[in-house]
């Protein structure tokens, strides 16, 4: 018998039970993870942590992602608006900057996230 990491219910082979075994990313699918591993984590458990954990991380590296051009096993990262040291608004994604300006726009990036945490 095999249970679920975090729930501790006993893995079930029927996909129409919540508990039913999952496959879940080693390394999260928003910051580049392929590879998964089963007999883990239970569907419901794996849906619970992709819409917390795993999405807090993906937001938190979304812009390093984007710069650095990280491949999802599953979809894309999504774009994201930003505002260069210049004053410029513009949006990161796949192919929508110039390379010679990521480095300037992922520091702007970070700051202004931090600014915005030290206002809360
Ligand atoms: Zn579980």
């Amino acid at each position: 018998m095999t249970q679920c990491a975090l729930c501790e219910e006993e893995l079930s082979t029927d996909p129409t039970n919540k508990h039913c075994d999952s496959e879940e990313h080693i390394f999260p699918n928003s910051v580049g993870g392929q590879r998964t591993v089963s007999g883990f984590l239970c569907r419901s458990c794996n849906s619970t942590t992709g819409e917390t954990w795993d999405a807090e991380l993906a937001e938190q590296m979304q812009a390093l992602c984007l710069i650095i051009g990280v491949r999802r096993d599953r979809g894309t990262t999504p774009p994201l608006k930003v505002t260069t040291t210049e004053g410029e608004n513009i949006t990161l994604g796949s192919g929508l900057i110039d390379h010679s300006q990521k480095m300037t726009v992922a520091a702007r990036a970070t700051a202004e996230k931090k600014a915005v945490g030290q206002r809360s």
